[in-house]
This record gives C-alpha cells, sequence and structure tokens, in this order.
C-alpha cells in the first residue's frame, strides 16, 4: 500500500494522507489479498479483519463494537497482519497520467468524459505533477470547444441567413483562420495561467499554503474539458468555475468556502475588466 504519487508506504497512519509528499489517500483506493490487513477504529484501537475478496471490510460503513463510532473502512488506519503484504492501488492516477500507456485520443476522450461526468474522482485521482502535460490537455479542450461554438455559430448564420463571416482584415480566408486560431489557442493557454496566478494571490491572502501556482494551472487547465457548454454561457460559465472549485477541494485539499472564492474572483475580475474596455 504505497503512496500513488511518491511510494511512500502508507501502513499504520492515523491521518489518511501521505507523510511524504501529503496526498490525500483512501484505503478504499487499494486492494489486499484477503484476509491480510486488518482495519482499526481510530477512536478505540478495535481492530477488523479485510475479509472480502477486496481485502476490505464488508459492509464497508458500520458502527464500531467497541466504541460504537460509525466507521468508514476508507478512511480506517490499515495494519498488515503478515510479514510482506502489498496492497495494489486501484485508482492509480487519471486517464490523463496514463497518457504513455494509451492511445492519445482514447486518454483524451475519457478525461473529458470523466471531467464532465464525475470531475471530484477526477481530481482527487490526478497527480498534478506534469504542468506542461495538464496544458496541452487544456489547449486541446479549448479547441475541441473551438470547433464546436463553430459549428454551431455556422448552423445559425446558415439557418437565418445572417452571413456573418467575414476574413480578417488583408487575409484570405485560409490565413484568417490558420491566424485566428493560433491566436486563440494561444490565448486559451495563457488564460489558464492568469487564472491561476489570480486564485495564487487570492489563496495565499486567505491563508491558503498548499496550493502552488503549478498544481493550481493544471486544474484550470483540465477545467477546460467542459468549455463546450459556454455556448449557453449561464451553464457553462458556472459549470466551469464549480469544476474549478471541484478540483481546488479534491486535488489540493483547499476547503470549499476558500475553494468557490479563489474560483470566482478571477472571472468576476476579468468580466469587470471586459465591461470597463466596452464602455471606455
Ligand atoms: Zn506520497
Ligand atoms: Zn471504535
Amino acid at each position: 500500500m504505497n503512496c500513488t504519487r511518491c511510494g511512500y508506504l502508507l501502513f499504520g497512519l492515523r491521518e489518511n494522507r501521505c507523510p511524504e509528499c501529503g496526498a490525500a489517500f483512501q484505503t478504499t483506493d487499494y486492494a489486499f489479498p484477503s484476509g491480510a490487513v486488518q482495519f482499526v477504529c481510530k477512536g478505540c484501537g478495535q481492530a477488523y479483519l479485510g475479509a472480502d475478496s477486496f481485502g476490505l471490510p464488508f459492509p464497508r460503513k458500520f458502527r464500531c463494537v467497541q466504541c460504537h463510532e460509525v466507521l468508514d473502512a476508507a478512511d480506517m488506519m490499515v495494519r498488515p497482519i503478515r510479514e510482506g503484504v502489498t496492497g495494489e492501488a486501484l485508482r492509480y492516477g487519471t486517464p490523463w497520467d496514463h497518457l504513455g500507456r494509451s492511445r492519445f485520443a482514447a486518454a483524451f476522450v475519457s478525461s473529458l468524459t470523466q471531467l464532465s461526468t464525475e470531475g471530484a474522482d477526477f481530481f482527487r485521482r490526478a497527480h498534478l505533477l506534469d504542468r506542461g502535460s495538464a496544458v496541452t490537455f487544456g489547449v486541446w479542450a479549448a479547441g475541441v470547444a473551438g470547433a464546436f461554438w463553430l459549428a454551431v455559430i455556422a448552423g445559425v448564420d446558415a439557418l437565418y441567413r445572417l452571413s456573418w463571416w467575414r476574413p480578417l482584415p488583408g487575409m484570405s480566408w485560409w490565413w484568417s483562420i490558420i491566424v485566428g486560431g493560433a491566436a486563440y489557442l494561444i490565448g486559451a493557454a495563457l488564460w489558464m495561467h492568469l487564472y491561476a496566478a489570480v486564485m495564487w494571490v487570492v489563496l495565499r491572502a486567505s491563508g491558503e499554503r498548499r496550493a502552488d501556482f503549478d498544481s493550481l494551472v493544471q486544474v484550470v487547465a483540465f477545467a477546460t474539458a467542459v468549455w463546450p457548454a459556454m455556448i449557453l454561457p449561464l451553464v457553462g460559465v458556472p459549470w466551469y468555475v464549480m469544476l474549478v472549485a471541484t478540483g481546488l477541494r479534491s486535488a489540493l485539499e483547499v476547503s470549499r468556502g476558500r475553494a468557490m472564492i479563489a474560483a470566482v474572483f478571477p472571472l468576476l475580475l476579468a468580466a469587470n475588466v471586459v465591461l470597463a474596455w466596452l464602455l471606455l
């Protein structure tokens, strides 16, 4: 039973957090040989054998026979009762962390799906070790979103014969698409860093020390997964902010209130800047 981030051995800990690298874990992220480990009540020290096919207690939630506290196997202390017992990690990184092991398209689509349907789970499993890789994901997701918006706008345009489309001034159609597309993708990558930088300031100001800039950029980059929904801003924008806040909570252990404030503030700031620019 080793930390999925740094490999530290996690048996016998009172807190379900790696003492070496600080990553949170749940014992149910692992599978053990049946009957090889004990799950210990942190309140009174009563031990229960992990006897089901995952080597976990069954049911997973139960009342301690000794102190009558309600226990959840996921955050109990684990102690091996045989020599050389290992726990195999069941939740080892996200599909994007496993990019090297699977095809790019498969890792991308499955990360996109997981982020939009079970964001908290995705972020809890995320290693957040590679900023470049996360930003690459974000730029691809921004590209998918851009293509989707263009398709919808083109559809409306064709339907109502609006003839909105114009090439950029002084450029052919092809150059307009290439220059416009590149500017949009570079802008998306810059936005991820800007968003993270403002969050970093907000979190530092509120006394949160755990969230470093690199990890914040990665959380924002992964949240780009829900950009297609911004075609309906009243759905897309809150969803985007919620996913960033979920990332702060699940991946970086920021408290709920601070995560919400940190996630919303940069967007309010951006909205004000845009408004001021339009009015002046
Ligand atoms: Zn660790
Ligand atoms: Zn107990």
